[in-house]
């Protein structure tokens, strides 16, 4: 075996290889990875104190610190009760919890606290095979972990969707105590409007996962699911919301049964699963939320014409990208059929031999006991566009993959023109370069 030195070597050296590799040389492509700007980096540096600190206690029904347990608390107070009203302003919101140390701990958490505010186990999910995320299944957290009844909404391969009509029927013969929307494969809009009386009517909390698409709900370029009808929002603040990794909840704080469901969540997270919270990151989400209310709008909106973009282009050139008839997508990602080039596992190897970043999908209609052989790829285009993509270098980007896709060209061989493609777009934009530009930029402002 290595003695501790030689480990130590090789460890610290991994971790500088890994950010000239993932950083410099490659394209990402995955779809739950954002990008964080440099002042978004900056600010987690300099909050390294705060990194190491507690804040275990109680908060209020606006989401502010009530009750903590230790002392030197008086910056930190402020910081968290900073950083939650930067989100609830964001969102347009009353109450909210940034204690959550990733959008798993915000589900646990609130599907915890519903199904005890709602006194009821049972919770309405849309099936893992058609892009729940693991915690919303019983396999995962919910079953496995908090012991909830899942029931699936009925989805409708077609439309990559959430069957409305159907879906009322379930969730009308089953009395849930919670009903979820959102998920990982996630191209368009869920119907929380057409489903929210049918939740009324069985008095069910309704809990929108908005992991993926946070960012794009910032710029206003998808579904806002608390207009809609949404009780509460879990998140998780790293992949279309290019925050330092962590979790939110967000909610109104109107009425009896609101603030019920909030003290449960509340209770789910301090005493029962978070102890230190991370709050290095909050300064750190603070200046993501200011970015994405400056520059949210824009950077959602090329995000979403680049995956498009994407979606017509590999599909013109005979690639079988889902949903043509309804322009590919609504959100950040496209989901692509690559079962006539060898399946999704050969072909995001080879996409990786040449430096391009993605991951093999199942898609709803595979067999889902073969999880390693999926027809699939998942795309995001969240970070080539925070890059500054735009649909001409979509296009370039597309025909690099192509020639990979195809067997026309060997990675090896395209991975040189990747590195050079990333050469050209080593800048973050739609962020500030700095902590102090960021500032500096709301002083004026
Ligand atoms: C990524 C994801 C999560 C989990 O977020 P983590 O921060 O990785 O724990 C939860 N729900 C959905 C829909 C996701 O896509």
């Amino acid at each position: 075996m290595d003695n501790l030195a030689d480990l130590v070597f090789k460890l610290v050296e991994a971790a500088r290889n890994h950010e000239e590799y993932r950083d410099k040389e490659c394209i990402n492509l995955i779809a739950s990875e954002g990008l964080k700007s440099p002042a978004v980096k900056q600010m987690l540096c300099l909050a390294a104190d705060l990194e190491g600190r507690y804040a275990e206690g109680e908060n209020d029904r606006e989401g502010h610190v009530k009750k903590r347990y230790y002392q030197g608390q008086k910056y930190m107070t402020l910081i968290e009760n900073y950083a939650t009203d930067i989100m609830k302003n964001l969102f347009n919101c009353t109450w909210g919890d940034l204690r959550l140390v990733s959008g798993t701990h915000a589900n646990l958490a609130t599907f915890k606290g519903l199904s005890t505010a709602a006194k009821n186990r049972k919770m309405v999910v849309t099936p893992l095979s058609c892009g729940a995320h693991i915690s919303h299944d019983y396999a995962g957290l919910a079953g496995s972990v908090l012991g909830l009844e899942n029931i699936n909404h009925v989805y409708n391969f077609e439309e990559f969707n959430i069957d409305p009509d159907k879906s009322a029927d379930v969730i009308r013969a089953a009395k849930p105590g919670i009903v979820t929307f959102g998920g990982s494969l996630f191209l368009f809009p869920h119907p929380v409007k057409e489903l929210k009386e049918v939740c009324d009517e069985v008095e069910a909390y309704v809990a929108y996962d908005a992991s993926h698409v946070l960012g794009l709900i910032a710029g206003g370029e998808f579904q806002d699911p608390l207009k809609e009808g949404a009780d509460f929002i879990t998140s998780s603040s790293h992949k279309t919301f290019p925050g330092p990794q962590g979790g939110v909840i967000l909610g109104n704080a109107k009425d009896q049964r609101m603030e019920k469901a909030i003290k449960a969540i509340q209770f789910a997270i301090f005493p029962l699963s978070a102890s230190n919270t991370h709050l290095g990151r909050l300064p750190a989400v603070g200046i993501a939320a200011l970015e994405m209310k400056l520059f949210g709008a824009e950077l959602a909106k090329q995000t979403v014409k680049n995956a498009q973009t994407a979606g017509q282009y590999l599909y013109e050139n005979g690639v079988k990208v889902v949903c043509p008839d309804k322009g590919f997508t609504r959100s950040h990602q496209i989901a692509v059929d690559v079962c006539d080039f060898g399946g999704g596992k050969k072909i995001a190897q080879d996409l990786e031999d040449a430096n391009i970043i993605l991951n093999k999908n199942l898609l709803p209609y595979n067999n889902q006991n073969d999880r390693d052989n999926p027809s699939g790829l998942r795309i995001g285009f969240q970070d080539v566009t925070r890059r500054g993509f735009k649909e001409g270098d979509i296009k370039h980007l597309c025909d690099l993959m192509l020639s990979v896709i195809k067997g026309k060209r060997k990675p090896s061989e395209v991975k040189e023109d990747v590195i050079a493609l990333k050469k050209e777009f080593n800048q973050v934009k739609y962020g500030f370069q700095s902590v102090e530009e960021a500032v500096s930029y709301v002083s004026k402002a």
